[in-house]
């Protein structure tokens, strides 16, 4: 590739470098080359036939990064494939995507893994970072082939999904993959006898008649990875974080200097059991750890206030709109959410002053590709030319219709959002 690419008057936030300012970005040949207050098209360095994006009043930062994604390829192609997950995380923003492993066959060993790694090359648009599963076939009984998955390219273990409810296989795990380098991503979710649970328990799951399922089946779990942590040394990812105490277990945990790092989903930060209760049963805000109280939800904001919680990622969960059109503790669990992640975390944590745009790109970008040990999250001269553009004002309406994903299930169609991304940069190529 030798096509030139001049990003010119945006505002550059790059928390990997402290920068934050008026910075023209020349890229070329898929890496980043040049960062300064101006750069001029006369200059020599700048080969003619270069493109040039203007980006007046908007945001150029390193390529946003999800954590967590489920694609359904192999096996569930009818939800989403690998390149329809990857169009979609380009338009909301993301340049790469890390997939979970519930697939089938279950991303438990290097010919699936090489098979995903294979299409996401092939699909040429969001990269595609595998994650393998801790167990064979994520059942829990046995450890998976984690070696030589991570010589095919995983990233990351995880039964997501499933927790691994075994103390003792978790705590193997947990040794393997610090052998390996690898962090251990865990869905924290002990069933506290709540089985078959389709909300949280709550005075909410009480007058709709449903089967709640506690906040306390987190915190148990979360709890339970905490302490192995410590035990073994390993690097725990908590999923999806979705409890007031799930918060505080974490927050403590780092003051003790366990390796812990964790995500939230932007559903999750938005959105809680009242507002289950209000839509009638709308199987769109049924998922996986579910919509919480507002004290969690409180709670959750002040972790990504005061730095606790580290990374946004969307737990994208794609489903067939039969798969949700049925009665609600019948409904699958989870929604997309790679193309309104941008607006939400915009809309909903920068605007209303909870954090600020360069604490955004730390969650979408900098801290991701740290915690999944990526060679991205920075626009450091000579790095990768992985790239976010975004308007942090663009008033914009959810339109479900036009998104690029291959379902539907969100509960945020025709929601009026301000702030949205704009393009994409994956290794120099300028995606729009
Ligand atoms: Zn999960
Ligand atoms: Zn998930």
């Amino acid at each position: 590739m030798t096509q030139s690419l001049l990003i010119r008057n945006g505002t550059v936030i790059d928390p990997s470098q402290g920068l934050e300012g008026p910075r023209d970005l020349l890229i070329r040949e898929g890496r980043i080359v040049a960062l300064a207050p101006t750069l001029d098209t006369a200059q020599a360095e700048i080969p003619e036939a270069t493109s040039i994006l203007d980006a007046t009043g908007w945001v150029v930062a390193p390529g946003f990064i999800d954590l967590h994604v489920h694609l359904r390829e192999p096996g569930f192609e009818y939800k989403e494939t690998i390149a329809t997950g990857a169009r979609a995380a380009l338009a909301g923003g993301f340049t790469s995507i890390c997939c979970m492993p519930n697939t089938q066959p279950v991303n438990d060993n290097s010919s699936v893994t090489a098979f995903i790694v294979e299409r996401g090359r092939a699909a040429g648009l969001a990269n595609v970072f595998p994650i393998g599963a801790i167990t064979a076939g994520s059942k829990g009984a046995q450890l998976a082939e984690i070696g030589e998955m991570k010589r095919a390219g995983i990233v990351a273990i995880s039964d997501d999904g499933r927790p691994v409810l075994d103390n003792g296989l978790m705590r193997r795990a947990m040794e393997y993959a610090t052998d390996f380098d690898l962090p251990v991503v865990d869905h924290c979710e002990d069933c506290c006898g709540a089985e078959g649970w389709s909300m949280h328990e709550g005075v909410y799951s009480a007058r709709m008649g449903l089967k709640g399922l506690p906040g306390a089946a987190e915190d148990l779990h979360v709890a339970r990875d905490l302490i192995l942590a410590e035990l073994t040394g390993a690097h725990i990812h908590i999923a999806h974080l979705s409890t007031g105490r799930s918060v505080e277990l974490v927050r403590q945990a780092r003051q003790r200097g366990v390796r812990v790092t964790c995500e939230v989903a932007p559903h999750h930060f938005t959105l809680t059991d009242r507002d289950l209760f209000e839509s009638g049963y709308d199987t769109h805000f049924k998922m996986a750890p579910p919509l919480r109280s507002e004290s969690d939800r409180a709670a959750i904001l002040e972790g990504i206030r005061d730095g606790t919680i580290d990374a946004i990622a969307t737990d994208h969960a794609p489903h067939h709109a039969n798969e949700k059109s049925v009665e609600f503790d019948r409904a699958a669990n989870g929604i997309v959410g790679l193309e309104t992640a941008v607006g939400l975390t915009l809309d909903r944590l920068v605007h209303p002053g909870i954090i600020s745009l360069s604490r955004m790109v730390e969650m979408l970008a900098t801290a991701p590709a740290r915690i999944f040990r990526l060679d991205r999250g920075t626009l450091q001269i000579g790095a990768i030319a992985d790239v976010t553009i975004f308007d942090p004002q663009r008033r914009h309406r959810v339109d479900l219709a036009a998104s690029h994903s291959r379902s539907r299930n969100s509960p945020f169609d025709g929601w009026e959002l301000r702030g949205a991304p704009v393009a994409t940069v994956v290794a120099g190529q300028l995606h729009q």
